[in-house]
């Protein structure tokens, strides 16, 4: 049994069964696993085994039509809060009627992504001075001596916490990005990055970490799949930056600190649109032709060089 959660929203599950049972104390995420069996989801309301009402979930984003769960996880966070996530068979999914438009999308410094068509998302907001809070808290933890129990351990639940927020927003806006991009795009390219190469560059680093664009692309991909959309990613050598998305010409350098330039053809450009634009040609040019700078396909319709799960864990879909 685990210590009560300092915040309140563990009463409501308390009152109707006791805490689910969890195996080990020492992970930061315990959870238990319901099968078929242990509960019943009927008009978006979901009870457990043993219980006699539906559990007040407030729904971290909507299940997609016709979804029908076949396990669900109940856990808990090292924050003290509650949380059911639906595993769900993409089979019992409608993909949404084809629509023609394309986007490309890039991930930057200023902003946190800017699309082919000129539209650029900001960082979310307050995650300047979450960072911050989350700093101090992180100093604070770091100054309790390690036999300080009680002390210590709420420190490191305060730290927890901020993380926790920190996450919920950026997340929040996530979803409501990719749902979008997804509604309103048949095809999404994005630029293959990976982390790896990000290092070198530190300040890049902690903006990509921050942006958390594995996030971004997952979603991204599991709502493609989900819709019957297809998700481009185009090779990360690819110079997006460097080529004017006008007429073609490559530019031999294009430093960090480059936010427009002129081309030789007379077009000014914003970097990170002109580098949308270029990585949404690319991607469009692999699909059309299936060669080229080596892109990796999530469509739910087979052709694709990733290979596909059969059904999708949704990430901490509905929260307690
Ligand atoms: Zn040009």
């Amino acid at each position: 049994m685990p210590a009560a959660p300092a915040s309140g929203v563990h009463h409501f599950f308390g009152k109707r069964a006791k805490y689910p049972r969890f195996k080990s104390k020492k992970k930061s995420r315990k959870s238990a696993e319901y099968t078929t069996s242990g509960f019943r989801f009927r008009d978006g309301s979901l009870t457990l085994a043993k219980m006699r009402e539906p559990l007040d979930i407030v729904w971290h984003r909507p299940l997609p039509e016709g979804a029908k769960p076949s396990t669900v996880t109940v856990s808990q966070d090292a924050a003290g809060r509650w949380y059911v996530s639906l595993l769900c068979d993409d089979a019992s999914v409608k993909p949404l009627p084809a629509t023609g438009s394309a986007v490309g999308v890039d991930v930057g410094l200023d902003h946190l992504l800017t699309l082919s068509t000129g539209e650029k998302i900001a960082n979310p907001r307050h995650e300047r001075e979450d960072r911050a809070r989350l700093a101090l808290a992180q100093r604070r933890l770091a100054k309790k001596a390690k036999g300080d129990g009680a002390n210590r351990a709420k420190a490191r639940r305060k730290v927890a916490k901020v993380h926790a927020r920190i996450a919920d927003r950026r997340r929040d806006g996530l979803h409501k990005l990719t749902t979008r991009l997804v509604r309103e795009n048949q095809t999404i390219v994005i630029e293959d990055l990976t982390v790896r190469n990000m290092v070198k560059n530190r300040k890049l680093a902690r903006a990509i970490s921050d942006a958390a664009w594995s996030e971004f692309r997952n979603m991204l991909e599991y709502k493609a799949a989900w819709y019957g959309r297809d998700v481009i990613a185009v090779d990360r050598f690819f110079p997006s930056s460097k080529l004017c998305s006008h007429c073609g010409t490559l530019q031999e350098k294009m430093p960090l600190h480059v936010r427009t330039w002129t081309c030789d053809c007379g077009t000014t450009h914003d970097r990170d649109v002109n580098a949308a634009k270029n990585l949404l040609a690319a991607g469009l040019a692999v699909s059309a032709c299936g060669a080229g700078v080596r892109p990796q396909r999530s469509s739910p319709g087979g052709q694709s060089a990733v290979k596909q799960e059969t059904s999708r864990r949704e990430p901490r879909s509905p929260r307690l």
